[in-house]
Parts: structure tokens; C-alpha cells; sequence
């Protein structure tokens, strides 16, 4: 039987994802060769490339003048692309956790960082409000959803400056103006594709503002020029990723997605502040990630902690153990999690407590 998947990433695919990548291992586009073994060149895999942009900007309304790109490296090497192409002499940083300081730690290398505002002082269980970005930066960078701590910024932010995001692990969760940004970019791993392909969606009068010169691959004018395939682009996640999208639109777009993701949300939190064992380590319900929840036992009963996880994965439930910053535990409920899922979490929490 399949597990109950909570972990934060890689993590849950769609059964519909898994399927169709299964088949097209063993016969790719009728072509009677596996995708693991044809060339990025052919037309069949031009034409899934094509489709892929086609449906990523159908689902997230993207507006004209907009390139979105499929290249390797993970989030992480978007942390350096995007000061390295974007960042002349001053850009902005909310600090709202590990990836957020990742990001910071890269920019430096290419300018001034203004920190607008930190989380660190409570080990980043909210998201700072009153912050000011001077309005001579080039950017002002957020990260929207801190898979760590479950904190979520779930508004584009009004801040008077371009704006760029990681919305590594909360992408088609909810609808974005895109019209504000300059640049979001993820690791696909949460909510899209099995690892090894980073989106990224750029506004292309956004780039060749700056001087440094930036090696070829590293450019994105490189790969909106190419079309993601300047060089061998990541083949196999590329194509899960449109499988992922047509499963998307196949639930009727971002809208009814999101429902479904507040709908397990608000099941999973309702359950833990309802509990006398268990407490939500993000206070704040407007600062709570959809995405991942992170919760804790209350002090009388930490020692319980272990027990629970052993519990819980008897009953078949795998990637629940928080993460080793936050400690207690941590559901991810991305978009193929099922509700299902979330009711055998409640249950056995409900089961334990009843038990103790
Ligand atoms: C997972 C994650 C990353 C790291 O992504 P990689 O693809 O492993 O580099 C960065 N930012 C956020 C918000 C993440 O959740």
C-alpha cells in the first residue's frame, strides 16, 4: 500500500505524474525508445519542452514579456544567477530563515545587501511586517514559503521596488500576480517534478542591466535565447513536470488547487491547536505555511516526541519528524498530497493523545 508521504522534498508526486513518467521510461512518444535514452533535439522532446512553457504559463496566468526557463543547478544556484545578472550595487533581503540567509550569503559576493528585516530573533516563527526597502535598490528579494519553519508570505508584497521570489515550495499553491515580479525562480522538487530542473520565470526587459561580464551559462538572455536548451537541458524531470501540470489543470487550474490546500491546512492546524499535547510552533495563523506544518509537543509531554513518529509510521506515514532547526514534527501537504492523507494524521495524533 502506498505510504502517507509528508516529506518536505523531494516529496509527494501525483500517481498521475508517476504513471505517465513510468510509461514513457519504457516507450517514449510511441517512439520505441525510453526518454531516458533520446536526444533533447528530437522533435518529440522539442515538442514536450514546448507544451511544458506553454501549460506552466496557462496555469499561472503569465502575462507577455515573460520568458520562463527549465535549467539544472536547484534553487540554490538561482541564489547566485540572480545577483550575478540582476544586482549592479544594492538589493534587499528579507531574512526569513535558512534558504532566505543562503540567498543573502550569494548576493553579497555581488553588491550591497540591505537585510530589510530578520525572523532569526524567535529562530524565524513569523514573518516581519514593518520593513522599509530604500527605494534605490535593484531589487528586493523574499523568500515566500520557509519549508523549514512553515511560515508563508501568501500576499505579493507592495514595496516599491522590483521584486523577485523563491517560491520553491509554495509555486501553484495560489495565484500570483506575476505582472509585479521581475523574477521567481524554485527547485522543482516540491510541487512540480522529481528533482534536477529549476524554473525560473524572468521579465525579459528585466535583464542586461548590469556590467560584470557573466559566464555564458549563467546568463539567462543564454537560455531565453535557447529556449532552455543552450545545452542539455534535465530531460526526464522536464517531461514529469508537464505531467504534473496537466494533472494541475485537470483539477480545474490554480484556484481549485488552492482550496484544496487551505482545505488540508485548516484541518491539520485546527487538530493541533485543538490538542493538549500538541502546539503549532508558528503563533501567528496569518504567517502559516499551506504548505508544511510545523508543530511541537508541549513541554509535559516532549519525551513523547519519539514515541509519536513511531507511532505514526506504523500506521504508515513516512517524513512527519520536523526538521533538525525546528525539532517536533513537520507535514508537508503539497499539491498531490491527498486529503486523505491529512485524516489519517489527525486520527493518529487523536489516537496517541486518547492513548496518553
Ligand atoms: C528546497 C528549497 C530550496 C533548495 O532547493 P535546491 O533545488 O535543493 O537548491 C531553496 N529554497 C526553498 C524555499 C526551498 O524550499
Amino acid at each position: 500500500m502506498k505510504k502517507h508521504n509528508f516529506y518536505a522534498g523531494p516529496s509527494i508526486m501525483s500517481q498521475f505524474t508517476i504513471e505517465e513518467t513510468a510509461k514513457a521510461v519504457h516507450n517514449f512518444a510511441d517512439m520505441g525508445l525510453s526518454i531516458l535514452e533520446i536526444s533533447h533535439r528530437s522533435k518529440q522532446f522539442q515538442a514536450v519542452m514546448d507544451e511544458t512553457v506553454a501549460l506552466f504559463k496557462e496555469l499561472l496566468e503569465i502575462p507577455e514579456g515573460y520568458s520562463v526557463l527549465f535549467l539544472g543547478g536547484g534553487a540554490s544556484l538561482q541564489f547566485a544567477m540572480v545577483p550575478m545578472n540582476m544586482l549592479s550595487k544594492k538589493a534587499a533581503y528579507l531574512d526569513t530563515g535558512v534558504w532566505a540567509s543562503k540567498a543573502i550569503k550569494e548576493a553579497k559576493l555581488f553588491g550591497d545587501v540591505d537585510i530589510v528585516a530578520s525572523s532569526k530573533d524567535k529562530n524565524y516563527t513569523y514573518i516581519p511586517k514593518d520593513f522599509v526597502v530604500p527605494a534605490d535598490v535593484d531589487y528586493f528579494h523574499y523568500t515566500s514559503n520557509n519549508t523549514i519553519y512553515g511560515t508563508e508570505l501568501r500576499k505579493d508584497p507592495e514595496v516599491g521596488a522590483r521584486l523577485i521570489a523563491d517560491m520553491s515550495s509554495d509555486i501553484f499553491s495560489r495565484p500570483v500576480d506575476i505582472s509585479k515580479y521581475d523574477l521567481i525562480y524554485g527547485g522543482a522538487q516540491k510541487n512540480l517534478a522529481p528533482s534536477g530542473v529549476t524554473f525560473v520565470i524572468v521579465k525579459d526587459d528585466a535583464l542586461g542591466h548590469v556590467d560584470r561580464p557573466i559566464p555564458t551559462m549563467l546568463d539567462y538572455r543564454t537560455h531565453v535565447k535557447k529556449g532552455s536548451m543552450f545545452n542539455t537541458p534535465p530531460v526526464l524531470p522536464i517531461f514529469s513536470a508537464l505531467q504534473t501540470l496537466k494533472y494541475y489543470k485537470q483539477l480545474g487550474g490554480i484556484r481549485e488547487i488552492e482550496k484544496m490546500d487551505i482545505a488540508k491546512a485548516e484541518t491539520l492546524y485546527n487538530a493541533i491547536d485543538g490538542s493538549k499535547m500538541f502546539v503549532a510552533t508558528v503563533p501567528n495563523h496569518e504567517d502559516r505555511s499551506i504548505m508544511n506544518v510545523c508543530f511541537v509537543m508541549k513541554p509535559e509531554y516532549k519525551e513523547l516526541e519519539k514515541e509519536f513518529i513511531d507511532f505514526a509510521t506504523e500506521k504508515g506515514m513516512v517524513g512527519i519528524k520536523g526538521h533538525r532547526d525546528v525539532g517536533g514534527f513537520r507535514a508537508s501537504l503539497y499539491n498531490a498530497l491527498p486529503m486523505e492523507s491529512v485524516n489519517a494524521l489527525v486520527a493518529a495524533m487523536k489516537e496517541f493523545e486518547a492513548k496518553h
